[in-house]
């Protein structure tokens, strides 16, 4: 993006790349009686002399807990952000009341201001786009330059590419790893699916991915592995695949057309950028396992079961103990009977004695087996002979 775009209300003009990606390389936990961020004794900057880490090349953020900022004993909320360090303070832990997110909001603020970003209300912020207000505590807008107590984080077109402008001209601030900003692979994937137990379908992956222009391919891998953790093995791989582009969301069955049966999947994805030599992975691992439907214990509940009389003529009875309310099925196959005939089917059965009546004249003499399946999951199987 030119850095001397004018920023304006135009909509023909570009908008800006919207995702500007931080990198957290180290939290510290600092007491000291010897500093306060009273901006009145310039403490911010006795404090960033002392603790600002490389700040040459790199961002200090400082949060003040218990700052000596107060009125009427109430400790105020606040930040200040001069670049390359900002800070922000705030009581303990009281945060903006109905804003739980204050703390962050405040830092994205004081972020943006070392980032040449005035407030919104300014009139000469450098924005057209930016909605001029008189500045009153939650009487601006939902911008977050303004003073708001609003949950938005909005930002105009105009001061995304400000931001943009900034970091073009500032790369200092930017690790950079020959001569690039290092990739970084980041996604969110769920650590277990469910496949149900009597559904014909398998089941879709998602992943979600996370992305900024230091990366413009990225690659999955996937493979099936023994259990989470495992790593991968090349025969084990059942797909793996470079894609121009950022990583977004993605379904996985239906982008590599693979049936995930029952198992543990790892999955790596692999992040680049064409023009630099680094690329960057992260591993996670997805158990697709059988399922009962949502709701319904894995585990059951049968006492007793069996048939009599065994081995029967015309009529037999099929006795089960329910200790728990379940999920039934019961079915009957055999060498005579191949495709399973349903005797009963609930949705749910109340705890209980019962006895089903079998009337056993439509087949043949031979052997069968009656299943009852609990909960879609557990089978038992009990062996029946028809003679007359
Ligand atoms: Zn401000």
């Amino acid at each position: 993006m030119a850095t001397n775009q004018i920023y304006s209300l135009d909509s023909s003009l570009p908008v800006c790349e919207t995702r500007i990606r931080y990198v957290l390389k180290s939290v510290s936990f600092i007491r000291t009686p010897h500093y306060d961020m009273d901006h009145t004794d310039a403490g911010y900057y006795n404090i960033m002399n002392s603790f600002a880490v490389n700040p040459n090349s790199e961002f200090t953020a400082i949060h003040h807990f218990n700052s000596k900022h107060s009125s009427n004993g109430v400790r105020k909320l606040g930040g200040f952000g001069p670049g390359p360090w900002v800070t922000t303070w705030n009581d303990w832990n009281n945060i903006y009341p109905s804003d739980p997110n204050y703390n962050s909001r405040n830092l994205a603020h004081e972020l943006f201001h070392a980032k040449g970003l005035s407030h919104a209300w300014i009139i000469d912020d450098g924005c057209l786009d930016t909605k001029k207000n008189n500045n009153g505590w939650c009487d601006g807008s939902n911008n977050v330059m303004d003073y708001n107590c609003y949950h938005q984080f909005n930002l105009t077109p105009c001061q995304i590419c400000r931001l943009q402008s900034w970091l073009d001209l500032r790369t200092q601030y930017i690790r950079q790893e020959g001569g690039c900003p290092p990739p970084i692979s980041y996604f969110d994937i769920p650590q277990r699916v469910c496949r149900g137990i009597n559904s014909p379908f398998y089941p879709e992956i998602y992943l979600q991915g996370s992305a900024c222009t230091n990366e413009n391919q990225f690659r999955i891998h996937i493979s099936k592995v023994p259990h989470v953790g495992s790593q991968s093995s090349m025969p084990n791989t059942i797909f793996q695949s470079w894609y121009s582009g950022q990583v977004g969301h993605i379904g996985l069955k239906q982008w590599t057309g693979y049936q995930f049966g029952s198992g543990v999947y790892r999955i790596e994805l692999t992040v680049k950028h064409t023009d630099c030599a680094n690329e960057d992975s992260m591993v996670k691992w997805v158990t697709v396992e059988l399922c009962p439907e949502e709701g319904i214990p894995a585990n059951c509940c049968l006492s007793a079961a069996f048939i009599y009389p065994n081995p029967s003529g015309e009529d037999a009875v099929i006795h089960y103990t329910l200790e728990e309310e379940a999920n039934l099925l019961i079915d009957m196959i055999g060498i005579n009977l191949p495709t399973p005939i349903t005797l009963q089917s609930t949705r749910w059965s109340a705890i209980g004695n019962y006895e089903l009546p079998l009337n056993l004249s439509p087949f043949p003499d031979g052997a069968y087996q009656v299943r009852i399946f609990l909960n879609q999951q557990e089978i038992i199987p009990i062996n029946l002979v028809k003679q007359q």
